[in-house]
């Protein structure tokens, strides 16, 4: 496998806003190769600065994106949403094995859970995928963080809104297995914050999942 080292070239091609707090950075992708599931390390070239991003694009597309939230005095978040087409990128990677086992079989059964931008992962698996027989519960605070949600089928995506309540469900993640409302999956990939990973994988196993179940990417 072609591993990136800053040999290689990344130029931004583009940075969409898909809300006032979360953009889609387009870069470049040189000679890359990656899996579904893996992470970058990424900062602007020169600033010294990385991050770790997970990648949101296919490996079936030219460019490479990912996600990114912005968090209030954060230093990658906020300079690289400043960057311009053109400018160059210092990219490490990719890194990780979140989702490299989850290659669709047939009958089995995915369950996604994500927090905000604990998205991006799914994503790059659900656009290389298409088929996957996968459920994507998503946790937000309001509707305007289920970003691009017209990219997943209408029956697979499911948005648990904490604070507006014009989710699918109005509540947390955690209050929605509670519920048992979700059916029972082969395998659960859980990414984003810790909190939410942890109490949801407590719910979890008490409903029975096991250990080799259960599959997570913490962010924070
Ligand atoms: C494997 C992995 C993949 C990741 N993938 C993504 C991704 O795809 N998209 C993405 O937006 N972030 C992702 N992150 C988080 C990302 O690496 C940074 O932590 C985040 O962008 C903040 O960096 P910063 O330099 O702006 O803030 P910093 O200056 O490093 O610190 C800011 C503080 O914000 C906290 N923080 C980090 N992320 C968040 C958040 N989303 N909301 C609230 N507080 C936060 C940190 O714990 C820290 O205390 C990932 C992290 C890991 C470990």
């Amino acid at each position: 496998m072609h591993t990136i080292t800053d040999v290689d070239k990344y130029t931004v091609e583009d940075v969409r806003h898909v809300n006032d707090s979360t953009y889609v950075l387009q870069f470049s992708r040189g000679g890359m190769e990656f899996k579904p599931g893996q992470h970058l390390n990424l900062g602007t070239k020169g600033s010294g600065q990385h991050r770790e991003y997970s990648i949101y694009s296919s490996p079936d597309n030219s460019s490479i994106e990912v996600l990114i939230k912005l968090v209030d005095d954060g230093v990658v978040s906020q300079q690289l949403r400043n960057v311009q087409p053109g400018d160059e990128l210092s990219v490490k990677g990719p890194y990780g094995f979140f989702l490299t086992d989850a290659k669709p079989k047939k009958g089995e059964k995915l369950l996604f859970i994500a927090s905000g931008t604990g998205i991006a992962p799914f994503h790059s698996f659900i656009m290389s995928y298409p088929e996957a027989d996968y459920r994507l519960i998503h946790g937000i605070r309001n509707i305007n963080e289920a970003y691009d949600r017209e990219h997943y089928k209408a029956d697979r995506y499911f948005a648990c809104t904490s604070r507006g309540n014009k989710g699918d469900f109005n509540g947390r993640i955690t209050d929605y297995l509670l519920s048992g409302q979700e059916k029972k999956a082969d395998k659960v990939y859980l990414c984003g914050n810790s909190s939410m990973i942890y109490d949801a994988m407590d719910i979890l196993r008490a409903q029975g999942y096991r250990h080799d179940q259960l599959f997570t990417e913490v962010y924070f």
